[in-house]
């Protein structure tokens, strides 16, 4: 069905009011951080402190908050973007092990009904194991560590 010559006016005019506050938006984050993993990082604590504190109700949560999402706004609008890359990267380097975990918690929801994940103990090297084997033994291809598992 063809739409109204109005309705297509006022489409295109918002069309074109978000395309205006898009060209905004990246004039102003122009020579800005903006959101690295570690700002989002704080985001997300943030957001879950907020959270917490529907049903706390405590000033130190509450305070808690107010410096995760302060820290998180000052990274995204820092000018000073050689030093928020270094302290990044070194947020990365810190993480690299619960990060990797974080990533296989997704991994095994996507493929739950077809796979399990394993994260061998002695290497941290990824193992993919298909579901309902019973007990068996694993085997690291990496680093030959074995290990038995029911999956
Ligand atoms: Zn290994």
């Amino acid at each position: 069905m063809p739409l109204m010559k109005k309705e297509v006016n006022d489409m295109d005019k918002i069309r074109q009011f978000g395309n205006q506050m898009y060209y905004r938006m990246a004039q102003f984050m122009y020579g800005r951080n903006g959101l690295d993993a570690l700002a989002r990082t704080c985001n997300w604590i943030a957001i879950f402190l907020l959270v917490i504190n529907l049903f706390v109700q405590s000033s130190i949560v509450y305070l808690l908050w107010l410096i995760f999402f302060s820290y998180s706004c000052f990274r995204v609008y820092s000018r000073n973007i050689p030093k928020r890359y270094a302290e990044n990267q070194k947020f990365l380097d810190m993480t690299t092990v619960p990060r990797k975990y974080a990533k296989l918690a997704k991994l095994q929801w996507r493929d739950r009904k077809v796979s399990r994940y394993y994260i061998c103990k002695s290497c941290h090297q990824q193992i993919r194991v298909p579901k309902g084997k019973g007990r068996i033994e694993i085997r690291c291809p990496k680093c030959n560590e074995r290990f038995i598992k029911k999956t």
